[in-house]
């Protein structure tokens, strides 16, 4: 087990945040660097620009930061973040058709992300065992015979306008969460490393997203609506509930070269996507944002993980190693995962330097099924990209299995634990799932009967009614 000393995590981001919480369980002193001054309250700011966007957390980053903040849930719950059941109180148009809705074992959190940083952010600040240094750059970080010994730092002066002399903090620990702009690879590359190798598969999708207040006749048996993309169809669009009787709609538009420039054509967007069940929705609904945007939405991973000669006594977390398409909702996930991995590793390892290899190794292992998730699913929007025979037959079983995953429990049930990390990451190979989906749509349907759907819109087009022609 490892103990004492001083941990410095650089960025105060969820990733940072979570892995502040594991590192106070083992070094004596933990510092969080944030280069902006945190807000008094669940605020949007400048250091996670892309906050606003439709965030939802899933299942095994639920249990993760359930397990770093013990009691997180129900406290996230009475600040007004929502449980909702997958696929039971989600309307979810898959390329295969509406998903039937039956009483499954997945939960979502929803709620805006800037609470439940801000919910995480608090316990961190109360908890009293890390000193949070917002305000405060850091502007390199030491390496010294091939360990990291310490960074450079510089306070925000003030007026917030301009920045003091640059500091030194020494550390036996540096843990990278800057996110996706972290320069960690630069680092490396001045330090005499080798550069990690980088994939990037961007389906140039852009973000659009709106709030609005619910409106207080709106009726029915959902929580959420998810409407995913098709190559016919390149937009996919999502409704979910926040705190305070607010929807936040995002649409993820594939291949486009802007958003909808204001309220009025957000709204065409949506009743022109295969299903104008969030636009109609939307009718008597009040906008109280907005529209805002948000276009880096590529898939990127630095493999980190695969360099044989890494300085010591550094670890990176969060998107500072790799990132996804938030399509997919999976990165505070990933983020939380990694910081219990942490843990465990300072728990079970013999010296610090054993714990930072077996967390850059299980950080990887941790990563990766989100990205193939990803990424398998980005490549259709990619037709240029020539893949292997084995990439080509995996890429169409997993396209006809989400096909058949919207009539097919089962095969649901494998694809909701894929997405929400919660199964092995052989269930959507178990030889029931292969089995259905090699029969197509048509066979092994072991559906309850729907529930009644209330909504507004028009007779004949209910969720439930396009379920039943298809089955
Ligand atoms: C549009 C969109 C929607 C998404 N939706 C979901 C979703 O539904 N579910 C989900 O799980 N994930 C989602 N994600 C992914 C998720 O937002 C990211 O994975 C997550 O924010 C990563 O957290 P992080 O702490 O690693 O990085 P960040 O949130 O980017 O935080 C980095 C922090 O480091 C600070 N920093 C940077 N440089 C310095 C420096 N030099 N000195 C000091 N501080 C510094 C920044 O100010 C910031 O606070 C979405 C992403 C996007 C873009």
């Amino acid at each position: 087990m490892v103990a004492g000393g001083r941990a410095v995590v650089l960025g105060g981001g969820i990733a940072g945040l979570c892995a502040a919480q594991a590192l106070m369980r083992r070094f004596d002193d933990v510092v969080l660097v944030e280069r902006d001054r945190f807000p008094d309250g669940p605020k949007w700011r400048r250091g996670v620009p892309h906050s606003g966007h439709a965030h939802n957390l899933f299942q095994s980053g639920l249990a993760a930061l359930e397990r770093l903040f013990p009691g997180i849930e129900d406290e996230l719950v009475a600040h007004g973040i929502r449980r909702v059941r997958m696929p039971d109180d989600v309307l979810l148009l898959t390329p295969g058709g509406w998903m039937r809705r039956f009483e499954g074992r997945h939960v979502m959190l929803t709620g805006s992300r800037e609470l439940l940083d801000w919910v995480v952010r608090t316990r961190i600040e109360t908890g009293g065992r890390a000193r949070i240094r917002d305000g405060c750059e850091v502007t390199g970080v030491r390496v010294d015979a091939g360990e990291v010994t310490g960074v450079e730092v510089r306070e925000r002066n003030a007026n917030g306008d301009g920045w003091g002399e640059p500091a030194q903090l020494a550390a036996d620990l540096v843990v990278d969460a800057t996110g996706r702009h972290s320069r960690a690879a630069e680092w490396l590359r001045r330090w005499g490393y080798g550069v990690p190798q980088e994939t990037v598969i961007d389906s140039r999708t852009v973000y659009a997203t709106c709030v609005f207040k619910r409106p207080d006749t709106h009726d029915a048996d959902w929580e959420s609506v998810l409407i995913q993309a098709t190559t016919d169809a390149p937009q996919a669009g999502i409704l979910i509930p926040l705190e305070g009787d607010r929807w936040l709609v995002s649409l993820a538009l594939v291949g486009a070269d802007r958003a909808p420039a204001g309220v009025k054509e957000f709204r065409e967007v949506a009743e022109r996507m295969r299903s104008p069940i969030i636009a109609e929705a939307l009718e008597k609904a009040e906008p109280l944002t907005p529209v805002s945007a948000y276009g880096v939405t590529e898939n990127r991973w630095r493999r980190f993980d695969a360099l044989d000669d890494f300085p010591r006594r550094l670890v990176l977390v969060g998107d500072s190693a790799g990132y996804l398409n938030p399509s997919y909702s999976q990165g505070v996930s990933v983020a939380a995962r990694t910081a219990v991995a942490l843990d465990r590793a300072l728990a079970e390892a013999p010296t610090l330097d054993a714990a930072v290899t077996a967390l850059r190794e299980e950080a990887g292992r941790i990563f990766q099924p989100a990205w193939k998730l990803s990424v398998g699913s980005d490549l259709r929007w990619l037709p240029a990209v020539r893949l292997p025979l084995r990439g080509r037959i995996l890429q169409w079983y997993m396209q006809r299995l989400v096909e058949v995953a919207a009539h097919h429990r089962r095969t649901a049930l494998a694809l909701l634990d894929a997405l929400h990390m919660t199964g092995a990451d052989t269930a959507l190979f178990h030889p029931a799932v292969v089995l259905a989906v090699l029969r197509g749509a048509r066979g092994g349907d072991v559906f309850p009967t729907p529930k009644p759907v209330r909504r507004p819109g028009k007779p004949g087009d209910q969720p439930g009614d396009q379920a039943r022609r298809t089955t």
